[in-house]
């Protein structure tokens, strides 16, 4: 017979991929959760709570990186990695820039009190009015391509004004086959044009964005472009800037413990027996700050470092973090609706809310921390394990296909809380299936004596 104790109502470990937790987030997870039992029966389940101080948190531990060098740079938030407005406003008011690929993005930035020296444009396909806002509010534009060039010069001429700042997005050699970006001779042929005395642009540099976490493709791009920073040069053009785009990485769970898993785990670990094909490194050895120490002593160009080079060209660096930059600022949290006895053994966990709100699982994959238990009550241990289910009637809405090892069966009323959802995770794909209203979104904030209070996450009006 199993021996069986008593479960208090406190967050217990499931699993073995336990996830880090800044100390504010722990103190509401571990050490009040009844509060978080309170806040979902007030908003409903599931329940996003956002930390913008996290935010600025992890952008001075950047910034102090790249003082450290000495070395000119800008930082931008990649704002499309959340749609909290809560979090543009805290990258504003810590001073670094946002980084916007639409004009919606760009209005939450503007709203947020963001200067147009504070915002660049990314990303490709620009339509013409996110571009007359851009020249308007006089942001930096990454230009993507040919044509895109040509209609920001008629658009900056029809305009007026002083010169919109450009730079040229570069496609390196590690993406030849990519969409983004320009090779050599467009490159050319733009810095040509914004030669030219009648060009209504100023060119300000290069802007290149790489998927993947590696820092070594990012140092051996800005080898690729020593030679377009000579040629602009030779042209009478001032490259003042090289922006590298975003990809650092966050750590979510302990480096070894994820490598033990990685090494472990076999396809009867998921309720699909399909170990899937990929995984962000959920537990990489490197975090967003080694990363740019890194990068930054990367052998770059005639023997030079990245850092070194960038000095000695007189370019600043810009980096547009996007996920490394929400690096715990929002936890979700998800009430459970019911669970039930599966015929091959263990249990299906249903909570209230869907996959669309922690959406590994639709990218084939999955988010690869385990999600805390909070009972309801005190309940007798009765270890299973479990995958953990949408409430909507879709076969793959499925929050967790991994089995996760429970002490005790998760019951109606307890809570299951995802940590670190901010970056991608908990909104990307939120929609209004089965007419279910969105999640709400709710900002915590801490006042001067440590006091904690909850807002909604919405933009000033
Ligand atoms: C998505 C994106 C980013 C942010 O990427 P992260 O991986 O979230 O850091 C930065 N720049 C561009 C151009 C992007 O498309």
């Amino acid at each position: 017979m199993r021996q069986s104790a008593t479960v208090p109502p406190q967050a217990v470990q499931a699993g073995c991929l336990a996830p880090l937790l800044a100390g504010c987030v722990r103190e509401l997870v571990h050490g009040n959760p009844g509060l978080l039992h309170e806040l979902t029966r007030v908003h409903g389940s599931p329940l996003h709570v956002v930390w913008p101080h996290l935010l600025q948190e992890n952008a001075r531990a950047m910034a102090s990186v790249l003082e450290a060098h000495d070395l000119p740079f800008q930082l931008f938030y990649g704002a499309k990695v959340n749609k909290s407005p809560g979090l543009v406003r805290a990258a504003r008011q810590c001073g670094i820039g946002v980084d916007v690929s639409s004009l919606y993005e760009l209005r939450d930035a503007l709203a947020a009190g963001a200067h147009g020296a504070y915002v660049v444009a990314t990303g490709p396909a620009k339509p013409d009015d996110f571009l007359h806002a851009l020249v308007e509010a006089r942001c930096l534009v990454s230009v993507d391509g040919l044509e895109e060039f040509d209609t920001l010069q008629q658009i900056a001429r029809a305009h007026g004004g002083p010169a919109p700042r450009a730079l040229l997005r570069y496609r390196p050699h590690a993406a030849a086959a990519s969409r983004f970006g320009m090779g050599a001779d467009e490159l050319l042929h733009c810095m040509r044009m914004a030669a030219r005395p009648e060009s209504a642009l100023r060119f300000d540099g290069f802007h290149f964005h790489l998927s993947g976490y590696d820092h070594a493709p990012r140092a051996q791009a800005v080898a690729e472009l020593a030679a377009h920073v000579d040629a602009a040069r030779s042209m009478g053009l001032v490259p003042r800037m090289i922006d590298i785009g975003g990809g650092l990485p966050i750590r979510y769970v302990d480096a070894g413990a994820y490598e033990d898993f990685l090494q472990g785990q076999h396809a009867g670990d998921y309720r699909t027996g399909r170990v899937p094909a990929s995984f962000y490194p959920y537990g990489c050895r490197v975090d967003a700050c080694e990363w740019l120490r890194r990068f930054l002593a990367s052998p770059c160009h005639e023997g030079q470092s990245v850092g070194r080079y960038l000095r000695d060209t007189d370019c600043s660096l810009a980096i547009e973090p996007g996920r490394s930059l929400a690096d715990q600022a929002a936890i979700s949290v998800f009430r459970v609706h019911s669970s039930k006895l599966l015929a091959q053994g263990g249990h299906v966990v249903f909570v209230e809310g869907s996959s669309f709100s922690a959406c590994e699982t639709w990218f084939s994959s999955e988010f690869l921390v385990d999600p805390l238990l909070i009972p309801c009550g005190p309940r007798a241990q009765v270890p299973t394990r479990a995958y953990i289910a949408g409430h909507s009637c879709l076969d793959d809405d499925v929050i967790t296909n991994r089995w996760i090892g429970f002490p005790t069966v998760p019951q109606r009323g307890d809570l299951l809380v995802y940590a670190n959802t901010a970056g991608y995770q908990m909104d990307l794909l939120e929609n209004e299936f089965h007419r279910h209203p969105m999640p709400h979104r709710l900002l915590a904030l801490q006042d001067a004596a440590g006091a904690l209070r909850f807002e909604p996450d919405k933009p000033v009006e």
